[in-house]
């Protein structure tokens, strides 16, 4: 038997409770895991609360993150006892996910631990902070140097945001960090921004062409906070963009692309290809400081997962959310 978080539909209704399952209600696939640790992202926070159309078959196991080990596999690549870490691949989301005490999953899903972390370091890290690392190489490959000038990221305070001011912060970058709440300011500062923008100077509709102000940009916000950053990103820069937490729509005009030469990079974690992970995770073993997992995490347990999906669709949630099974 495991517990389980567990949506389902009742009455077209959506319903999340815990659940005590017996080890046969598992899906049928290569390697069964005991999970130790999940997280929760802003995309859990969709999907358990049911404001975002995540979820589309129930009964599901919530959980986009897991870290544990092998119960057992049919997959020469896994042995029991094997530690593990599972970011994206629809899991959580279409195939039963980490917030449960065991999980079913493809081996081609799993990444071995990275070196140098525990599996709580790594789910302190999770999706958001994997998002952030593939965000930062996305600006590395676009020859965003330290050198070319400050950094701008959105949404800092929450788990993409925090993770990659950190990690900009710890390969010589200088960082602004834009944030909602001035009352972040300080956690800000101790993890490596450099300045506060607050999100106000960002709001509202801007020129089409503003003041260069940034060689490059990490967006986890979208909508028209992202078009104004656009328009003020040095020549040659260009923007990671990953996130919608402001919205999904993006009210812009060409003329950052074809009159500054900026670029809009579009990152995606869920679908990312086996060796970029690894070499994601082991960038994130070696980059984030002991300091990262001190200052920037919350521990909760299964009880507590409903409370705080709600608090991260509502922007309430600092930095990562841990989740002990
Ligand atoms: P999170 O912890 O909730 O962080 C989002 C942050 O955005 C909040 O902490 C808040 O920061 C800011 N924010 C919230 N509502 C806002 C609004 N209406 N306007 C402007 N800023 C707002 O979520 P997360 O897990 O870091 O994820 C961030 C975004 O990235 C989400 O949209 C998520 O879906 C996306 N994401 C995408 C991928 C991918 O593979 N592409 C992977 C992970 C996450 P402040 O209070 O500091 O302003």
């Amino acid at each position: 038997m495991f517990n389980a978080l567990v949506i389902d539909k009742q009455d077209e209704k959506q319903v999340v409770e815990i659940r005590q399952l017996d080890d046969s209600a598992l899906p049928e696939e290569e390697v069964v895991i005991a999970v130790d640790y999940s997280s929760i992202n802003y995309k859990d926070g969709l999907a358990i609360t049911g404001k975002g159309k995540i979820i589309r078959n129930f009964p599901m196991v919530p959980g986009i993150d897991l870290a544990g080990s092998v119960i057992s596999s049919k997959h020469p690549c896994y042995q029991a006892g094997d530690q593990v870490v599972l970011t994206g691949w629809g899991v959580g989301e279409n195939h039963w996910g980490g917030l449960a005490e065991k999980a079913s999953l493809k081996a081609e899903w799993l990444v071995p631990k990275p070196e140098g972390l525990t599996g709580k370091q790594a789910m302190m890290v999770g999706t958001a902070g994997f998002t952030a690392m593939l965000c930062v190489m996305a600006l590395e490959s676009y020859g965003v140097t330290p050198d070319k000038g400050e950094i701008l990221v959105t949404g800092a305070s929450g788990g993409v945001g925090s993770v990659a001011v950190t990690l900009l912060k710890q390969l010589g970058y200088r960082v602004a960090a834009v944030t909602g709440r001035p009352e972040n300011a300080e956690l800000l500062t101790a993890l490596g921004a450099t300045r506060i923008v607050p999100r106000s100077e960002l709001e509202g509709k801007g020129r089409p062409l503003d003041k260069q102000l940034w060689a490059g940009a990490i967006d986890t916000v979208g909508s028209q906070l992202l078009a104004n950053v656009l328009s003020k990103i040095d020549y040659n820069g260009a923007v990671a963009a990953c996130g919608l937490a402001g919205g999904f729509d993006l009210p812009t005009t060409v003329m950052p692309f074809i009159l500054r030469n900026v670029a809009l990079l579009g990152v995606d974690s869920v679908m990312c290809p086996y060796e970029k992970r690894k070499a994601a995770w082991q960038r994130l073993s070696e980059l984030l400081p002991a300091s990262y997992y001190a200052q920037a995490c919350t521990e909760i347990s299964l009880e507590q997962v409903t409370e705080y999906a709600e608090k991260i669709t509502l922007g309430q949630v600092t930095g990562r959310t841990l989740v002990k099974l």
